[in-house]
């Protein structure tokens, strides 16, 4: 008999999926990318995913307040749609209660849900309530929709393509560090605490990049770096090299490791939960797609590395020069790198 521990939960989807992706209807996409694909017309495929978080695993429910908890809930779901470049349709969410819960608190969580289906063009469309016999369950499944042929993949990145992301990353893992140490609030480390509780979906740019014929693949960040370039790598049968030193990180998150002697690079690489946009454009397209994003949205890209056809092989660089890494980016049932 084998421990979930030993595969991981990568594996453990790879196990099961095989048997689910072959014989699917033609045009449907299933198990494999940040959404669910099914065609409609030659205009329109729905894109649908779904995302489960549970007390004391992904979130602590005295660190975080109710209205951030149901925003972070939807936008978790709402960020895989951005991965793709769909627009949100609706949410539907799946709760299980423990007793603990004043129904005050629940009216606060929906007021977070509320808000952010307003402000993204979302409909709230149903769901299911249970009680829970101790922790809070919360799941949610969106819909999306998407001219089928805008979607971007995982799996069409190209030797060759440079790999970038448009936000610097670490953050969300810096402030989950400071929750669990429970290290003193001070200015820096409450706002990583606060980009830890209330990521964004990166919804609007998402749009943009699929509406750009030059980008090849894109995925959203959620469990960090070093893990996400490896989902890129297995479904485009390519390699990657990433320089360490190109790594985006705040100034606030800088601000905090030379504090507590943190290394706020592996932060940046290994820790997940940042939810911004990793995606890769051919080297000649690259100056164009960069201009034309700092134009609309007034933020950079930043470029971490290379695809390369050394397959499914990842290597670190630091300033050119090869380097070992070890650490592994969060999987969910490996015992390295828990995160709560
Ligand atoms: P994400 O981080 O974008 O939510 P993951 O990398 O965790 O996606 O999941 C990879 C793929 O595995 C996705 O297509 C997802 O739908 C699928 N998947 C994960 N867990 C299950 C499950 N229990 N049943 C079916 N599909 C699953
Ligand atoms: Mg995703």
């Amino acid at each position: 008999m084998t421990n979930l521990s030993e595969i991981g939960e990568f594996g453990l989807i790879e196990r099961f999926s095989q048997q689910f992706i072959k014989d699917l209807p033609e045009g449907i996409t299933g198990i494999g990318d940040d959404c669910a694909i099914i065609p409609l017309n030659h205009e329109k495929a729905l894109l649908v995913t779904t995302d489960m978080l549970i007390e004391d695993r992904h979130f602590l429910l005295n660190k975080i307040t109710p209205h951030n908890l149901g925003q972070k809930s939807l936008m978790v779901n709402l960020s895989d749609i951005a991965a793709m470049g769909g627009d949100p349709h609706s949410a539907y969410l799946s709760i299980g209660i423990p007793a603990k819960l004043k129904v005050e608190w629940l009216d606060k969580f929906f007021l977070g849900i509320k808000e952010l289906c307003l402000n993204t063009g979302t409909y709230f469309l149903g769901g299911d309530t249970t009680k829970s016999p101790d922790r809070l369950v919360i799941n949610i499944g969106v819909i999306g929709t998407i001219n089928p042929l805008k979607i971007k993949k995982r799996s069409t990145a190209l030797p060759g393509d440079i790999i970038c992301i448009n936000d610097t990353v670490g953050d969300s893992g810096g402030g989950l560090k400071i929750l669990i140490d429970e290290k003193p609030p001070d200015k820096y480390s409450s706002f990583l605490v606060q980009r830890h509780n209330c990521p964004r979906a990166h919804i609007e740019e998402g749009k943009w990049l699929a509406h750009r014929e030059t980008v090849n693949a894109m995925i959203d960040v959620s469990d960090g770096i070093e893990s996400d370039i490896h989902r890129i790598m297995e479904s485009s049968a390519v390699g990657a090299e990433i320089e360490i030193s190109k790594i985006p990180v705040s100034k606030e998150l800088i601000k905090v490791c030379e504090k507590y002697n943190w290394n706020a690079r592996e932060i940046g690489l290994t820790s997940g939960e940042d939810y911004c946009l990793m995606f890769t454009v051919p080297e000649e397209y690259f100056n164009d797609i960069e201009s034309e994003y700092v134009k609309e949205f007034k933020t950079p890209i930043y470029t971490i590395g290379k695809i390369n056809d050394n397959q499914e092989n990842l290597t670190f660089t630091q300033n050119g020069e090869i380097i070992e890494f070890t650490e592994h980016g969060f999987d969910h049932f490996k015992s390295k790198n828990e995160k709560v």
